[in-house]
């Protein structure tokens, strides 16, 4: 696929401005500031209706003002479509394909597909096992666009059992013994409700995830030149015998048993996707521990090729590669590894502050895009 046009009007430090994208390479150049990653940020936000640097939409919209957009046309095999998000200061944002407003936001997902690769990306390997959930949510949202219902349908459940969890608690520190019928009866509701929400979710990240994991490998070999083993072993709450939704709701409920005490206590629901994790080990050491720095870079490197790669495979056509800022941490090595696995093969941007360090290979047969104080 191919993002032909760009429109940011009132999106970030941009007022209003139109880019016309001629090749398949484009480098955005530009001092610190001046709206790099804010457009690499837009055109996230059309593949997934999420930014990974803040959920809040009155970050997006450029101050002061009310209502900020995103437009774009984007090329595919055998259609052209302009899509459309409009971000509001207060109020829900919407979305439009080719002009007619859509009342679903997932209607709106997998029109645009890109992977992408920031510095920031390295937290993957050393964050918290939020951003690792976080990372295989979006992952799935761009080549199963229902997901992003089936997370936010179990995310609901998860608010509302840990609401009656807290009020359980709050009655035992007060010293109530909560004999009421109804409060049972309805955390038992709730417990179903998480089994069967929690169930989509947990298979569809083991699929996932089993998908994504050779290709992972066979990269992480190549770029580590056959010396390093990369293993990825998703790290459900709950493990379940079966890929069969009846025995995953099973082995959920079970677990929730096993946890009842502890719930009551914490008031909150410690079974669930919400807890799942993701290890990588390199030659079965844990990378996030044990990992060097250039180690963790490898994997993380692996990990973006894998999902261009899956996506493509999925989807049927190359999705876009945003690179913010990573040319300069790889070393020269890893940089042509990364350049000539992408060739021209997937349309990229890539942000950086200097043409020097580049690849001049790469320079010139880019399309070079200056950017100062978001024009
Ligand atoms: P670096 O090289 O440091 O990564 P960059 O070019 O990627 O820089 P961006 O993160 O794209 O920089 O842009 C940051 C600029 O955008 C900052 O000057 C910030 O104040 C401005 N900015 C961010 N959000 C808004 C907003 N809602 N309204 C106006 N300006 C904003
Ligand atoms: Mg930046």
């Amino acid at each position: 696929m191919y993002l032909r046009e760009l429109h940011l009007t009132r999106f970030r430090n941009y007022q209003n401005c139109l880019i016309e994208f001629e090749t398949q390479k484009t480098i955005l150049l530009g001092n610190n500031a001046q709206g790099k990653s804010n457009l690499l940020e837009a055109v996230e936000l059309l593949a997934t209706l999420k930014s990974h640097r803040t959920s809040k939409d009155q970050d997006l919209v450029f101050q002061k003002a009310e209502v900020g957009q995103i437009k774009a046309i984007v090329k595919r095999l055998y259609s052209e479509t302009e899509l459309t998000l409009t971000l509001r200061q207060k109020g829900r944002r919407t979305v439009a394909v080719n002009h007619e407003s859509l009342r679903r936001q997932i209607d709106f997902l997998g029109r645009l597909n890109a992977v992408e690769f920031s510095s920031l990306d390295l937290d993957l390997v050393r964050g918290s096992p939020e951003k690792r959930r976080h990372w295989i949510d979006a992952l799935l949202i761009q080549i199963e666009p229902v997901y992003a219902y089936i997370l936010q349908e179990y995310n609901k459940v998860l608010r509302q059992r840990n609401a009656l969890l807290k009020t359980i608690r709050k009655s035992l520190d007060e010293g109530e013994v909560n004999s009421e019928e109804s409060t049972w009866e309805q955390l038992a509701l709730w417990d179903s409700q998480l089994a069967a929400n929690g169930s989509r979710v947990m298979r569809r990240r083991a699929r996932v995830m089993a998908r994504l994991a050779p290709i992972a490998q066979q990269w992480h070999r190549k770029i580590s030149k056959e010396t390093e083993q990369l293993n990825i072993e998703y790290a459900p709450n709950v493990n379940w015998l079966e890929d069969n939704p009846q025995v995953v709701q099973q082995a959920i409920l079970d677990r929730i048993k096993l946890r009842k005490v502890a719930e009551e206590n914490l008031g909150t629901t410690v079974v669930g996707p919400h807890r799942d994790e993701v290890e990588f080990t390199i030659n079965e050491t844990p990378a996030r521990s044990y990992g060097s720095s250039g180690q963790q870079r490898t994997l993380v490197l692996a990990l973006k090729l894998a999902e261009l790669e899956l996506i493509e495979t999925v989807v049927g056509e190359p999705p876009l590669l945003l690179l913010d800022d990573v040319l300069a941490e790889l070393d020269l090595d890893r940089q042509n590894q990364l350049l000539s696995a992408i060739a021209d093969r997937f349309q990229t941007l890539i942000t950086t502050t200097h043409l020097s360090s580049f690849d001049q290979q790469w320079v010139k047969s880019s399309q070079i895009l200056t950017i100062d104080n978001g024009t």
